[in-house]
């Protein structure tokens, strides 16, 4: 999963108890479901669903999904369940939610009765807050089903056990794309073939008036199947997802099998769904702006979004750690590993970004010194250990971006990617280039191609792994990556790999297209000093010129040495202010008060790249090489 930090502030989730509550006594077989979706109101962002669902007398205890694969946190969206109503041979059955578990609920089933009639609504949300598959999902011209949503399950039985046969009814003349097998299709209704509960909430449904199916692979058989606000966001030429069919061949060639029997990457284009990335095993539901596809500047943006996500098939989907291998819905989960789970995730598929063409070299280089540099200037590093941003996911991943360089981001994303890569670099020092990260990918993400499986996994199984490749002090390796305390960001990936993080005056294609889409000045590297276009600071770096002269988010710049702020003005300001001996004079709001700081800063501008360094054998370039 990737989250996109510069769309909007997310809703924090709290952790509740989990409950488990008395349960009927389980059938000899596991029951099959049978649900109905209608979304023909999709536009009105509602969704109504019927269940059937077998039953003894007695109290049944139904689960709406509490713990949502990928999303990593208890972030089933419970509050846009609405319309719940059972029956039971016409009778209206009583219900009660469970005082310890609000995602649990206790149906009166009453003699006689064998099967429970039940319907909701699901309520996306209008806005971009909440959290992946809960936040906004439905426009007037796109839809995506996340059947998580829309459904039910009776306790007493894994999601492996459970069947649900499931119709959908869409729009009329919309189109769709999903990895749930289709039983048959007429006009806007799909009926599915049995699938196990399991399958069924990891096969989301894309669909839309305006739809693009871009064949990439065949045996099996690959595509995109991209939904779009308008006609115009799919006009492009069709050699623009060449870089994609290279994808699914790179990543066949890195762990030498797959574990799917088909694949969609099912890609939202609007400006209005929440945006994001999320995994399955047989699909990917990516979400970017309406004019990623046409405009060359999101794109970059947007360019390792597929990577990430396509990688998780094999790294995350088939391989798994063990504490996030759940029985259902309602168990926790544990995100110790995420730093595999993701943090390789995150580097396999900035590596597979650019061997498959959708980043240049330089652009893969720029993407890898932006993370650097963060990570660098994240003085939250010194109290709050990289293992910590893992643990505590479920409670923080929806944490404001004030604070952020103090509190910590979800740094198992990008603080691995140069973890890995450093990985990669020991590997190919201890075997004289004999082996590589590729090499642990086919042990460990390899073997035989075939449907999909998991295959779990624990901090001593990837150490054997990677013991396997390359004999190494590997345990102590992650165990001070992940426990230590130290200020600075791990840089020996980058210096052993051949390359120096150096600071300039002059912003790469990437910073800019980061900032220009943020809506952001970003002058965190010559000032400590993160702000909006309109000014709002968003983050201020501790220990940094612009927080040690008391400024800090929340507050407003509105001028600069006395001139409006502008991101111009401050970068002009910065840039003459270099080596010169007057101070920088910020008029900053706060809380209705107007106040000048002076900051004793004479650095000038300052941005992030990678610099070849001759001393050591450039191993970067060959990682990133087209195999
Ligand atoms: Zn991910």
């Amino acid at each position: 999963m990737i989250s996109v930090r510069c769309y909007g502030l997310l809703i924090a989730i709290l952790v509740t108890p989990s409950f488990f509550a008395a349960q009927t006594t389980p059938q000899s077989a596991p029951p099959t479901i049978t649900v109905s979706v209608d979304a023909t109101d999709a536009q009105r962002k509602i969704f109504h669903a019927h269940l059937t669902i077998p039953a003894t007398p007695g109290s049944l205890t139904l689960y709406y999904p509490k713990w949502i694969p990928g999303e990593h946190g208890p972030t089933g969206p419970i509050e846009e369940l609405t319309g719940l109503r059972f029956t039971g041979n016409g009778q209206v059955l009583n219900w009660r939610r469970d005082l310890l578990d609000g995602w649990t609920f206790h149906v009166d089933v009453p003699q006689g009765v064998s099967l429970v009639e039940a319907s909701l609504d699901y309520v996306s949300p209008t806005g971009r807050d909440g959290l992946y598959t809960g936040a906004l999902s439905a426009t007037d011209k796109i839809t995506e089903i996340a059947w998580n949503t829309l459904i039910l399950y009776p306790a007493g039985w894994t999601s492996d056990e459970l069947s649900y046969e499931t119709t959908l009814r869409l729009p009329t003349g919309w189109k769709s794309g999903t990895a749930l097998p289709i039983a048959s299709q007429s006009g806007p209704e799909i009926k599915f073939k049995p699938a196990s509960l399991t399958t069924l909430v990891d096969s989301p449904v894309i669909a839309g008036e305006y739809m693009r199916v871009v064949p990439l692979a065949e045996n099996p058989r690959q595509e995109m199947d991209i939904a779009a606000d308008s006609a115009a966001a799919l006009d492009v030429p069709a050699d623009l997802f060449d870089p994609y069919k290279n994808l699914t061949d790179q990543a066949f060639k890195l762990f030498g099998a797959r574990h799917f029997r088909d694949y969609h990457f099912l890609y939202s284009l609007s400006d209005h769904v929440a945006h994001f990335g999320l995994e399955h095993h047989e699909s990917n539901d990516s979400r970017s702006g309406e004019r990623y596809l046409v405009d060359p500047e999101l794109r970059l943006l947007a360019a390792g979004l597929l990577p990430h996500e396509y990688v998780h098939s094999w790294n995350g989907k088939y391989r798994r750690p063990a504490d996030l291998t759940t029985p259902n819905y309602e168990d926790p989960m544990k995100d110790d590993l995420l730093w595999v789970y993701e943090g390789l995730t995150s580097y396999l598929g900035d590596v597979l970004s650019a061997r498959s063409g959708l980043r240049t070299p330089e652009q893969l280089r720029d993407s890898v010194a932006l993370i650097a540099a963060k990570l660098d200037h994240t003085p939250g590093r010194t109290w709050r250990n990289l293992q910590d941003t893992a643990d505590g996911v479920p409670s923080m991943q929806g944490a404001p971006p004030e604070w952020e360089s103090w509190r910590r981001d979800l740094d198992y994303y990008d603080e691995d990617v140069l973890n890995w890569l450093w990985v990669d670099t020991i590997v190919r020092q201890q075997t004289a280039g004999k082996k590589s990260i590729d090499d642990f990918c086919h042990l460990f993400h390899g073997g035989e191609s075939g449907l999909p499986e998991v295959k779990t996994y624990t901090f001593d199984d990837v150490m054997n792994a990677l013991n396997q490749v390359a004999p190494y002090d590997w345990a102590g390796f992650w165990t001070v990556r992940l426990t230590n305390h130290t200020a600075g960001a791990p840089l020996g990936g980058i210096e052993g790999s051949g390359w120096k993080l150096v600071y300039d005056e002059t912003r790469s294609e990437l910073f800019r297209d980061e900032e220009h889409e943020g809506d952001e000045v970003n002058a965190s590297y010559s000032i400590g000093l993160l702000l909006k276009e309109d000014g709002r600071i968003v983050d201020t770096i501790e220990g940094m010129p612009a927080a040690q002269a008391g400024i800090g988010p929340g507050m407003k710049l509105v001028a600069v040495n006395g001139r409006r702020f502008s991101g111009d003005v401050l970068r002009d300001a910065l840039r003459a202010g270099k080596n010169g001996s007057e101070p920088l004079q910020l008029l900053i709001e706060n809380t209705d008060y107007f106040r000048t700081f002076n900051l004793n800063y004479h650095g000038g501008e300052k941005y992030p790249h990678l610099v070849r360094d001759g001393s050591r054998p450039d191993l970067l370039t060959d990682i990133i090489r087209p195999r």
